[in-house]
């Protein structure tokens, strides 16, 4: 960072370390409303991830006890201490971890964290029935034409020329730079001989934490509440939209194992259910401030942000609805032009790209399937989808009821 001015501090917050100007390294006091304490901590990918989010935002509440929400990434142990050094604890101090969801770059590090503290680890239910399968396996346990054309179009941009690995399907030789950091294989593994010892569910409460089932950028998202804060992992970001997941089917045997009230997987999956936890969020109170596993500080600012940062993620889908329409109806109704049309203003230039883009816009197609405004045709002899509108525009009604209180 050049020079040495700090940005302003906003109300509530107090820093105890600066750090760089996207928020690594910088550790903090957060003023909760309640007689909890709260610190967090950016902490630092290690160097074979992405650094494309930031740091993530570790917490740590000292009420009934103390907990640490989100650890980071596998390999982040050592910035993850440091931070802590910084408020003078260490890793025994921690009673127990809990994840917000089941990414990379928040579980990750349970693992490390927990070996050396003895802590114990909470996660949703969720969490612990989907911790034995891979991204991949997800991915596969659905063949509908949608997500055949995904995987044909990363395929063939990735046989075209030297690209990332996005960890879907075959890696590349001579790549590193993972989004998840270190190996996957390494992280699928290690994440999954972790044991819960605390499985939540929604609307659980200890000391003056509750915990909401929040699904949909993945289906075990928590949002814990904590008196005027909210927790919201990547359910609510600052400055970028999370990734909405889309509509998968759960894998045969894995369906089987399920507590009865997640087997409708759209419940937890996909954009609708993403919207509708929004929704959920925005109702809980006014004047919420958010605190977000990405982005709290970036670009040498603070992103202070609030609930009704859960609105206007609401609407921002709601317009890329309707550029998806504008898309299709010019004439882009496979999945690879959509796609561009929608992120015409980022260059899609590797696989994992274009994959991740290609499943945000498969989360649009797929809610416009069920809202009667749209139909996927699968081309005869595996040449793409063709997308086609129904004339209705039901999905305006459907999101816009969800913005309208
Ligand atoms: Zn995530």
């Amino acid at each position: 960072m050049a020079g040495t001015t700090h940005p302003d501090v906003p109300e509530g917050i107090s820093v105890r370390r600066w750090g760089a100007e996207n928020g690594d390294g910088l550790v903090i006091d957060v003023d909760s409303g309640v007689s909890a304490s709260v610190h967090g901590i950016g902490v630092e990918p290690p160097d074979d991830a992405s650094r494309a989010n930031g740091p993530t935002w570790a917490y740590i509440v000292k009420d009934d006890g103390v907990t640490l929400m989100d650890p980071g990434h596998l390999g982040s142990f050592d910035f993850l201490t440091d931070g802590l050094k910084v408020l003078g604890m260490v890793p025994s101090d921690i009673d127990r971890i809990v994840v917000t969801h089941g990414h990379w770059d928040h579980d990750g590090g349970v693992a490390e964290l927990a070996d050396a503290s003895g802590a114990e680890f909470w996660a949703h239910e969720l969490w612990r029935a989907y911790s034995p399968y891979s991204y991949g396996q997800l991915l596969r346990a659905d063949s509908s034409p949608l997500r055949v054309e995904m995987t044909r179009i990363g395929e063939r941009m990735r046989d075209a020329g030297p690209r990332t690995y996005g960890g879907v399907g075959k890696k590349p030789a001579g790549t590193n730079r993972q989004p998840g950091g270190g190996s996957r294989d390494k992280y699928d593994e290690v994440r999954s001989a972790l044991k819960v010892d605390h499985a939540l569910e929604d609307g659980f409460k200890q000391g003056s934490m509750e915990y909401l089932h929040t699904p949909g950028h993945w289906p075990d998202e928590l949002t814990i509440r904590l008196g005027n804060l909210i927790f919201t992992g990547d359910h609510i970001l600052p400055e970028i939209t999370p990734h909405p997941s889309m509509a998968y089917s759960h894998p045969a045997d894995l369906a089987k194992t399920l507590p009865e009230r997640y087997r409708k997987s759209d419940e937890v999956w996909g954009l609708m259910a993403y919207l509708k936890s929004l929704h959920r969020v925005c109702q809980l109170g006014k004047g919420l401030t958010v605190m977000p596993a990405h982005r709290l500080f970036n670009r040498n600012e603070f992103r202070m942000t609030d609930e009704r940062r859960g609105a206007e993620t609401i609407a921002f889908h709601l317009e890329r609805c309707d550029l998806l329409v504008d898309a299709v109806e010019s004439g882009h109704t496979d999945l690879e032009p959509a796609t561009r049309e929608l992120f015409s203003y980022r260059p899609l230039t590797d696989s994992y790209h274009l994959m991740s883009a290609a499943s945000e816009a498969i989360s649009h197609v797929e809610l416009m399937e069920e809202t009667g405004d749209m139909v996927v045709h699968d081309v005869e002899g595996g040449d793409g989808v063709r997308l086609e509108l129904t004339g209705s525009r039901n999905y305006r009604d459907v999101i816009g009821d969800l913005l309208s209180d």
